[in-house]
């Protein structure tokens, strides 16, 4: 076969409002990061969102879905739009395709990096939120019934399975053997007692078989802890809901959410991850240069450690860091020479 570069297909979805902007960004300094590191990457654009939905009536035709299945990651940029009714981009399209493609770990890395002001002074906050991702009050059960009546009742059903609970302790307790070895469970067990003792009684069996050492929170004390003692976490892994919250607070706590980088994984490997940075479409902003594309470059590192490509994302990780340290960037082409001046200098100095 001869010399041959790693090759990984990845879609592109920029979607709506700053997505574009952002990802663009992000995708350069990849290929950048891929000339240094010896591996390139088959983009795949794809155009779904709310223009692509305004214009088309399609939210995610089962021809795109079944494209992205064979793909090995997908980067997104925000996906949502005044013009288009709320649920029908979110539920349609985003949560679609964690159930889909079985992305059950939602992953948000948060530590306060060098040079980064914190509204609360949290530094020491180096922690990571494994977010239980398809169950629990976004599995889509229950209904309104008596629409518009005096006795209308709206029910969300939280869902919790034993396998998909196990599946997600799992993981987390994987990480947090990599990292400290400190595993925090974050629920609510005194009130939610039905679902809080399932997670529990599993959290301990995780712990007990992979010698984590597991720590309990409610998931009001955590949102505390996380502002008033923050180096308590190292990772942390709770269910959809909470996790959603928690993962806001955190990145609030960390720099906001323009720095803020997610994946959704699914760490078998069974089909593609999605990745994506936290904040919106943020149309306030659109089209005046001052997208922050920080969170879309470390939510690219994560792909490329997820693809395996390790250094790579440890070079963009220290990219945004030089970056950060010397005092960020005042626009998105601002960030983005100054993130390929940096990852240059990285691939200068071996
Ligand atoms: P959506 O409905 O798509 O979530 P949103 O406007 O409700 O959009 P965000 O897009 O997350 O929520 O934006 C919240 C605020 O943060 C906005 O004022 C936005 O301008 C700002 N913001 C979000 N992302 C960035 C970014 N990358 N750089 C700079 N400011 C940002």
């Amino acid at each position: 076969m001869g010399d041959h570069v790693r090759t990984y297909t990845v879609a592109h979805l920029p979607g709506d409002g700053i997505g574009p902007e952002v990802t663009a960004v992000a995708k350069d300094l990849v290929d950048r990061a891929g000339t240094m590191h010896g591996f390139t990457i088959d983009w795949r654009p794809c155009p779904l969102g709310s223009k692509h939905y305004l214009k088309t009536g399609e939210v995610l035709p089962d021809n795109v879905l079944a494209d992205l299945r064979k793909t090995d990651a997908v980067l997104l940029g925000a996906v949502g739009s005044e013009e288009v009714p709320p649920g029908v981009l979110e539920r349609g399209l985003l949560l679609r395709l964690r159930f889909e493609l079985d992305l059950y770990i939602n992953l948000r890395p948060a530590r306060l990096r060098p040079g980064v002001p914190s509204p609360h002074g949290s530094a020491g906050m180096d922690a990571v939120v494994v977010r239980e991702n398809t169950e629990g009050l976004y599995a889509g059960a229950g209904g309104i019934v008596h629409r518009d009546t005096a006795f209308e009742t709206a029910t969300e059903e939280s869902l919790n399975t034993r396998a998909g609970v196990e599946r997600c302790l799992r993981y987390a307790a994987g990480l947090a053997s990599q990292r400290s070895g400190k595993l925090t469970l974050v629920h609510k067990t005194n009130v939610l007692t039905n679902a809080g003792s399932l997670w529990m009684r599993v959290a301990h069996l995780v712990a007990a078989e992979t010698g984590v050492q597991l720590d309990y929170a409610h998931v009001d004390a955590a949102c505390l802890y996380m502002v008033s003692d923050p180096g308590r976490f190292d990772v942390i892994v709770t269910d959809n809901l909470f996790g959603d919250i928690l993962t806001d607070l955190a990145a609030a706590l960390t720099g906001g959410l323009g720095l803020s980088a997610s994946g959704n994984l699914n760490p078998e490997k069974t089909g593609p991850s999605i990745f994506e940075p936290v904040h919106g479409s943020a149309p306030d902003i659109v089209g005046t240069g001052k997208a922050n594309p920080a969170g879309a470059v470390l939510s690219s590192a994560l792909m490329l450690s997820h693809l395996g490509e390790a250094a790579a994302a440890l070079d963009l990780e220290a990219a945004v860091d030089a970056v950060l340290a010397a005092g960020g960037a005042t626009s998105t082409d601002a960030w983005a020479t100054a993130l390929a001046d940096e990852l240059g200098r990285l691939g200068g100095v071996r």
